[in-house]
């Protein structure tokens, strides 16, 4: 790295990044809070190296939202709906298959499958999906379903433990989790933006528990509405934890939150700027 091109306080910082030791919380604010956005990437680019060497991988993949009519009403979601709005939907299997039965063509080779927290939809329902996607073919990997889908389907569809949710639905064709749902841990901002929605501790115990299984999950941060810096930081800390536990994240996927139809407490947010896009 060429630490002229740094600005002397993130110096330490990058000599620790460089010689592979952990960054503390307050290294974490300094770089949120640094504007030099090249230093902030040539930093970065060191941890991509360290990990990928000079590879960028990508996937095929075709996403899928099966539903939006969900029992929640989280204030910052401007795509879920109740069953008696407009626009409402909700696909029967066959239109899924066929989707993806015309993404395979494509040379598509995953499919990334949510929806909101249906109230009425069975358990034979989710089996028979994930059976047919996984007798479409076998090599397609079946990436779906948020932690918080998982634990409304444990306690409110299947009446399972979430372990057994989640074995139920592996032998159904279930590749692997999404890692949406997280938003913000701290449980004050979730509680003004997506208030009844599970806890931090809730939305890792079930990633935990898959990752225990041998499974393996994404994680997300939305950020860019009322959050502070210190709670992005805590939000990144408690997810480090829990790879450094299970080392069961394959990715960490930043979301900066969408204000265009945004309402009450989120109503003068303004989009995070590409600079910001960019630092997250
Ligand atoms: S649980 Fe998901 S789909 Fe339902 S309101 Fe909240 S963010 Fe939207």
């Amino acid at each position: 790295m060429n630490y002229e091109l740094i600005p002397k306080e993130l110096r330490p910082i990058a000599e620790k990044v460089e010689a592979q030791q952990r960054i503390s919380e307050a290294d974490a604010l300094a770089l949120y809070r640094a504007n030099d956005l090249n230093a902030l990437g040539m930093i970065a680019s060191v941890v991509r190296e360290q990990k990928n060497g000079n590879y960028a991988t990508y996937i095929h993949n075709r996403y899928i939202n099966y539903s939006n009519i969900c029992i929640l009403s989280c204030q910052f979601c401007a795509f879920a709906a109740k069953k008696r709005d407009a626009h409402a939907f909700e696909y029967a299997i066959d239109e899924i298959i066929q989707v993806v039965r015309d993404a395979l063509c494509l040379g598509v080779t995953e499919v990334h499958m949510v929806g909101g927290l249906h109230p009425t939809l069975k358990k034979e329902w989710y089996l028979e999906l994930l059976q047919r996607l996984r007798a479409l073919n076998p090599n397609l990997h079946i990436k779906a379903f948020t932690a918080i889908e998982v634990r409304h389907l444990a306690q409110r569809i299947f009446r399972m433990p979430i372990r057994d949710t989640l074995e139920t639905l592996r032998t159904a064709g279930l590749g692997s989790i999404t890692g949406g749902g997280a938003e913000i841990f701290d449980p004050a901002v979730r509680d003004k933006i997506c208030r009844g929605k599970e806890t931090a501790a809730e939305w890792l115990d079930v990633h935990r528990t898959w990752h225990s299984m041998g499974g393996r999950s994404t994680c997300t941060m939305l950020y860019g509405h009322i959050e502070t810096l210190p709670q992005r930081v805590d939000h990144l800390r408690q997810l480090r934890g829990l790879q450094d536990e299970t080392d069961g994240f394959t990715g960490f996927v930043p979301f900066a939150f969408e204000p265009s139809q945004s309402h009450g407490i989120l109503a003068q947010v303004k989009r995070a700027s590409a600079f910001e896009q960019l630092r997250n």
